[in-house]
């Protein structure tokens, strides 16, 4: 039982996911706090929603808060670089973004500019990544890593990128990639920067555990480690051989696994040296996790360890490792995205309507009642908060026995939409003594199939991909009426036809539930949800299922005194974006259209002075937003 005292915004955990940066405000709204400006008041997020209104910017929204992607750039390295003062290590930190978990223009660009002062570079993990990456003035000393399959022209392009001035490492994956770096060497001349992928068969556990280990489909065993070695050996290139990659695997819950995946790595990386690589860079990858449910603790959707804690594990288990080699101190990287961007975005929908699993009143009795009709309302005359599973069983008794009766017929629709009714409303008042009986578990859970649906205005399949596919969980709450008790328990359906475009599993300060509490519905203003720490991987791994395309994005600063300046604006896609997603001509539709309107006027079927509304609808529909308007 929560203490009564408590605020009504409590259930919600926001203070124990919300990470200091989402809180809830005095006047019961959501509030985003700027972590580069502690002092300053927490603005709300209602509020900013009100003012892009004004400027015609509406929900569905992806909001990007550019304060959070610098906070979390700084955070890391400056985490590395105390845990390098601390412990004395000998070498800097050089982090990459892998461009996978978030290539969007607008937020590589604030990468690139936020990461400038740590000479923070980039990760491309194909040719189209490359190219991003390429269009950036990085720090002079930034890294570019290029990990994934590569072709000629991939590795040309990373070899002569070298000429601009860029850092520009080529990982090889495996012994065939050699051929292609020498095709490249005689082709150019110009000597590449060379890093091997490393298998390590150290298992990390958590969600991407068969990512990790023997069975990982990237990265070379040791076989083909000595292979690589001896052909670059053989071709006189053994000396550009400057980097050891493993990627530990992402979201990683444990930090006992990255000290133990991390000395595995510098094992290989103290025996790559004493074959003759001249190494000076170990990239560890991926897996600084994310504490979505705030938990502080080693399981799916948590982490039981700190990013300060991460760096510290990272930079003594590699000083302890080489010092005990008597190998001098490597640069260090690491490839963190999910621990660099999640935060900073977050996915607004509003509420269009809801489907109650509960009625606020009974209809009185009548003298044509059905005999289980009469059974049913009496039960609302017993029932009280110590019958509680009795009153359950007995109406649930009474509905079943009538449904059937309903589908052999003695029962017709309007009796039967009386028992519904009544029904219902035994479970209204049911629902509303749980509330006050303590420990009531049973009927509790049973409730759980009682939650309301709120239809919400967003496809899962587009904006929240991970949470359909694997189980990934966000912290979602409502925007506003927070000063209020939440008065009823709902799970979040979206506007896909798709009964999978739904939202089951809620955090919450007692954990994760089947139903999010909410407020009932008010009539004359929208009711927001947020769904937070959305920025990594969700939006190009979103789809277009039912044509729902890109919501509109928008990105903002948090001031330093307050308030809030808009950046950059991106409207969602339109239905004619979509169409020509799949290979239709927006114009040929039109025409196709039209062609129709004029047949229809030839068989009489249409008046000829009807055709203009008729054909503006179709065009206003095509140059319209996929969303629910
Ligand atoms: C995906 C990926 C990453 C990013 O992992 P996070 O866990 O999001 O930090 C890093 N490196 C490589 C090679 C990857 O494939």
């Amino acid at each position: 039982m929560r203490d009564f005292h408590e605020a009504p915004h409590a259930i919600y955990g926001v203070e124990k996911w919300g990470k200091g940066l989402i809180v809830v405000t005095e006047e019961g709204e959501i509030g985003l706090r700027n972590p580069l400006a502690p002092a300053a008041p927490a603005v709300s997020l209602p509020g900013i929603l009100r003012d892009l209104e004004l400027r015609g910017i509406r929900a569905p929204m992806l909001l990007r808060v550019s304060s959070y992607l610098e906070n979390e750039i700084r955070h890391i390295n400056e985490s590395f670089a105390e845990a390098i003062a601390r412990v004395g290590y000998r070498a800097p930190y050089r982090g990459v973004f892998p461009i996978k978990v978030n290539q969007q223009a607008q937020v590589i660009d604030r990468i690139v500019e936020f990461g400038r002062p740590f000479s923070h570079g980039l990760e491309a993990g194909s040719k189209p990544e490359l190219v991003i990456a390429l269009a950036h003035q990085l720090a002079r000393e930034a890294l570019i890593v290029c990990n994934g399959v590569k072709d000629v022209e991939f590795m040309r392009l990373a070899v002569l990128s070298q000429k601009l001035g860029f850092n520009t490492f080529i990982v090889l994956e495996s012994p065939k990639e050699v051929d292609t770096v020498l095709e490249v060497y005689e082709e150019t001349g110009i000597a590449p920067l060379l890093g091997v992928r490393v298998k390590l068969t150290n298992q990390i556990s958590g969600k991407w555990e068969e990512s990790s280990g023997d069975r990982s489909t990237f990265g070379m065993n040791t076989d083909q480690l000595v292979a690589v070695v001896d052909r670059l050996r053989d071709a006189g290139l053994l000396h550009c051989l400057k980097l050891q990659h493993s990627h530990l695997g992402s979201q990683v819950p444990d930090v006992n696994d990255v000290r133990r995946a991390v000395g595995e790595a510098c094992r290989y990386f103290t025996e790559l040296t004493r074959e003759g690589a001249p190494l000076g860079f170990l990239d560890l990858g991926g897996g600084l996790g994310v504490d979505y449910t705030g938990e502080k603790k080693a399981v799916d959707n948590s982490i039981n360890y700190t990013v300060e804690e991460y760096c510290a594990n990272v930079v003594e288990t590699v000083a302890y490792a080489m010092d005990e080699a008597g190998l001098d101190h490597p640069a260090l990287i690491t490839e963190s995205g999910r621990a660099v961007v999640a935060t900073s975005s977050m996915l607004i929908f509003n509420v269009l309507e809801s489907t109650l699993y509960d009625a606020p009143d009974s209809p009185a009795p009548r003298a044509d009642d059905h005999h289980f009709v009469t059974d049913l309302a009496a039960v609302h005359g017993y029932l009280t908060a110590d019958r509680l599973q009795e009153c359950w069983n007995d109406a649930s008794f009474y509905r079943r026995e009538l449904r059937s009766l309903f589908h052999r017929g003695t029962v017709d629709l309007r009796q039967m939409a009386r028992a519904e009714r009544i029904y219902l409303s035994l479970m209204a008042r049911i629902k509303a003594l749980v509330d006050l009986s303590e420990g009531d578990s049973g009927v509790e859970e049973q409730l759980e199939q009682l939650a309301d649906i709120y239809h919400c205005n967003f496809s899962l399949f587009q904006s929240l991909p991970d949470v359909w596919a694997i189980d990934q969980l966000h912290p979602i709450a409502p925007l506003q009426m927070l000063d209020q008790p939440p008065t009823r328990r709902a799970i979040l359906s979206d506007i896909t036809c798709d009964s999978d475009g739904k939202v089951d599993k809620f955090i919450l300060a007692d954990g994760v539930s089947p139903s999010l509490p909410v407020h009932d519905l008010p009539e004359d203003t929208p009711y927001y949800l947020g769904v937070f720490f959305v920025g990594a991987y969700q939006e190009t791994l979103g789809d277009l299922h039912n044509l729902f395309g890109d919501t509109n994005a928008v990105t903002i600063d948090l001031r330093p005194d307050g308030g809030f300046d808009l950046l950059h604006e991106q409207e969602g896609d339109t239905i004619s974006e979509v169409l020509s997603y799949v290979e239709y001509d927006p114009n040929d539709c039109i025409a196709a259209f039209r062609k129709l309107t004029d047949q229809a006027i030839s068989d009489g079927t249409l008046q000829a002075a009807d055709r203009k509304t008729i054909l503006d609808a179709y065009r206003a529909s095509i140059n319209g937003y996929t969303y629910y308007e």
